[in-house]
Formats: C-alpha cells, structure tokens, sequence
C-alpha cells in the first residue's frame, strides 16, 4: 500500500536538502529546519527554504551603490576600501619608548594640523562624540541651545534626548524662526541658569526658509561660555583645497555646509563631526578643539565606552593623510565620487550600454545623502532600463542597488566605482 500521508521530513534530511540550494553552514541550515519543522510541520520544506534564504540575504555582503545617494545611509554611508594584514597594530604601543602608548596620538596630531585644533579624540560616531562632551563638561548643569536647533537628525538622535541622557541640563533659547546673540546672552546671565556650554547644531537634514535669523559661531564666542559646534557633516575646510585642479570651482552644494577649520578659527571651543560623511571616511565621531577640554572628554568614564577599534582607527589615519596629502580625489572613494566628470561619466554609461545592449544614456542627478547639502543635487550620467528591476538587481551575486522613477529603473554612474562597472554589466546580461 502507498501512502499519500505526509509527514515531517526529519531535521537532519531536511538540512542536507537545503544544502543543495545554500551555501549557508551546515549547523546554520539545522536551525533552519528545526525551526520550520515546528512552525509549520505540512510545509516544512517551503518555510524551510524561506527561513534559509531569509538568513542569508540578512548576511553583510559587499554591494554596488547604483542609486546615485553617494553617502547611502543604508548603505553604510562613505566607501571605503579595507586591508587587513591579518597582523596586530600598534594600536597602544609606543615604539619609540616601548611602553603603552595610546590610540589617540597619531590621529589627535593629523586633525589638529588639518583643521588648527589643539587635541582631538575619535569617538564611535558622531552621536557619542556629542553625548562624551556633554557628559563631560556639562553633566548637572545647564546648555544653551537655540529653539532652531533643537533637532532631530535622523535614527532616533534627538537633541533633548541626547541631552537628558548625558546629565546636561537643556536650556532653550530664542524661537524656532529667529534666535538672536542676546537671547544667548540673557540665558547666559540669568542667575537662575548655571550654563556650562553653549552648542550650536548644525540642522544637517532640513532648511528653515524665510523670516529667520540665527546667530553666528563667530557672535557666540563673543559671550563668557565655550562653544560647541556640532558641525555633523565632517567637511574640514569649506575652501576645500583638496578639489584644487580636480574640479573648476569649490561646488555650490558645499557653500552651505559649516567646516570644522573655519568653526575653529570663528572661535567654538570644540567641534564635534561624524567620520563618514562628508569627511569621506570609516564610522566614527571626532571631537577636536580646546586640549583642556579635549582632555577633559578623554578622561571620562565614558571614553572607555566609546572608543573605536583598531581598524576605525587605521581606516580614519589613511583618510587624514590622504588630505594632508592633498590626494584625496585620488584616494577616498567619496571624494573621487563628487570630482568624476561628467565626459567619463557618460563613456561609462555608453560603453556598459553598448556592451549589454540594455537601456539608454540619460542624464540624471546624484544626491549627497547622509543628510548634507540637503536639497542641493550633482549632474550626473545614468543608464535608464524600462520597467522597476530593482529586485532582480539585488539578486547578483554581487547586489546591484538602483533606483526607480515612474516605471523606469536608474543606474547612476557617479556613486560606483569605475572598477565595478563589470560587475554592472553582469548583473545586467543577467536580467533575461
Ligand atoms: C549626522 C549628525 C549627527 C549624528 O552623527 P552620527 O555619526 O550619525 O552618529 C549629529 N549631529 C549632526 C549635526 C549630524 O549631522
């Protein structure tokens, strides 16, 4: 007699079939089955090979920006390559003397001389390097903030909650619209507030258009408290000598943003910035400035929290040396990204086009992401293809992210790197 009964497939018989559609380790592809076998023992195949596929598209795995956001934050924000030698850093030896030495040093000389600090510390991102510096200079006591700058950035950091969560008092000054030096100044000598800091933020991911005044770093400094300015994007220098001869003119989009050398010179006490940004480098949050104050942040309990790993730490010194070097446009990806021209761009479009078959050549307009220079976009060259095949993109091997407008999908060529653009041109031959 044959039976028509299903019953369960054992785990382990279960496991080795999912082996033949997954590369996933074996003990992996066993909790995969178990899982399926007891939420849905009639099915347990499907929801198997589901679970399966689920875990591993959940797996972090290089991809090729096509959406023409050249700081995704999905994306994990600045590219960057990673070499890793498999070897230990000197990460705190000193070799000179031979004793322990901090992690600190080198990185706290090269952004001090790159933007005219006295002492910098490297934080895990820019939220931490806000929250240290509160925490440390301001804990039980008040900080002045404009009601303007009162933000929220994005990922939950919000301005009020960072501060209740570092013992700092907030003080709001000003209107939303309109915050003028003396509202500072009042809140200043008021003897009812104790203000340790005033910290200006940069409202990094919106504009407030019309009847508005704020005041300026160089005013607060005026006033008898440090000033913080959380600058955000990471921009060194807003005359960014480090385009010189890359592109005609120091591009509009970067006129806005504020610089970490020019809030510095204006007279702030510290600034604060996030690493991947517009600085173009790994995740990461600096405080430079004042070295009393500077030192003050790196001797808090926090520090020890908060500090990043030795790969951050390598990863941020080839970034600064590259601008000390003046070979940023040459050597982080962000920046060869933004200095690209137009005439390149297109080749590239052209020759993948041409190579395909599939699409056409358009022009189309890169974003910066990340929050900075909102609303102001890049010229840039793409590759239009009929119809929304974002999905079928991210199935390659190596996922091709793009983007769609009305029923056409995008390939910006301006966020990939030019030595991805095989990786295009398979992805695409292998959408029919
Ligand atoms: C992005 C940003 C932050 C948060 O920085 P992370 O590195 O993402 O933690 C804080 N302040 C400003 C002004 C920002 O632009």
């Amino acid at each position: 007699m044959t039976t028509t009964t299903t019953h369960p497939p054992s785990v382990d018989s279960l496991a080795r079939q999912l082996s033949q559609t997954s590369s996933l380790p074996h003990s992996l592809l066993v909790d995969c089955a178990r899982r399926a076998i007891t939420s849905a023992p009639t099915n347990a195949v499907a929801i198997a090979e589901q679970y399966a596929h689920e875990l591993s598209s959940a797996l972090l795995t290089d991809v090729i920006n096509a959406t023409g956001v050249l700081l995704h934050t999905n994306l994990g924000r600045a590219p960057l390559a990673h070499h890793n030698a498999a070897r230990p850093s000197n990460i705190e030896f000193n070799l000179s003397t031979g004793e322990r030495g901090s992690r600190q040093t080198a990185i706290s000389a090269l952004v001090s001389s790159l933007i005219g600090a006295e002492a910098a510390i490297v934080v895990n991102n820019n939220a931490a390097a806000v929250m240290l510096v509160l925490a440390a200079l301001a804990d039980g006591r008040d900080v002045a903030v404009s009601r303007g700058e009162s933000i929220e950035i994005g990922g939950g950091f919000r301005i009020p909650d960072v501060m209740e969560q570092s013992g700092a008092r907030l003080v709001d000054v000003g209107t939303t619209n309109r915050t003028r030096l003396r509202d500072y100044a009042k809140a200043v000598d008021n003897k009812r507030n104790d203000i340790a800091l005033i910290m200006k933020i940069h409202p990094s991911n919106f504009a407030i258009e019309g009847f508005t005044e704020s005041t300026t770093v160089e005013q607060l400094a005026t006033l008898s408290v440090p000033v913080v300015s959380d600058i955000g994007s990471g921009l060194l220098d807003n005359t960014a000598p480090w385009l010189q001869g890359h592109t005609p003119t120091v591009p509009s989009w970067l006129m806005n943003e504020p610089a970490a050398k020019q809030a510095l010179a204006d007279g702030a006490s510290l600034v604060t910035f996030s690493g991947d940004k517009l600085l173009g480098g790994p995740q990461c949050g600096i405080i430079a400035g004042q070295a009393d104050l500077v030192a003050q942040c790196a001797s808090h309990p926090l520090m020890r929290a908060l500090r990043p790993g030795s790969y951050t730490m390598i990863l941020l010194q080839q970034v600064l040396l590259s601008y000390a070097s003046r070979s940023v446009c040459t050597d982080v990806p962000f920046w060869r990204m933004v200095a690209a021209s137009i005439s390149d761009l297109r080749e590239r479009a052209e020759s993948i086009v041409s190579s395909t078959g599939v699409g056409s050549v358009v022009d189309v307009e890169s974003l910066v992401g990340a929050g900075s220079a909102p609303g102001s976009t890049i010229a840039s060259v793409g590759i239009a293809i009929p119809g929304d095949i974002r999905a079928n993109l991210r199935q390659h091997s190596i996922p091709v992210i793009a983007r769609t407008l009305g029923n056409t999908t995008y390939i910006d060529m301006r966020s990939i790197a030019p030595t991805d653009d095989h990786v295009v041109v398979e992805a695409i031959s292998h959408l029919s």
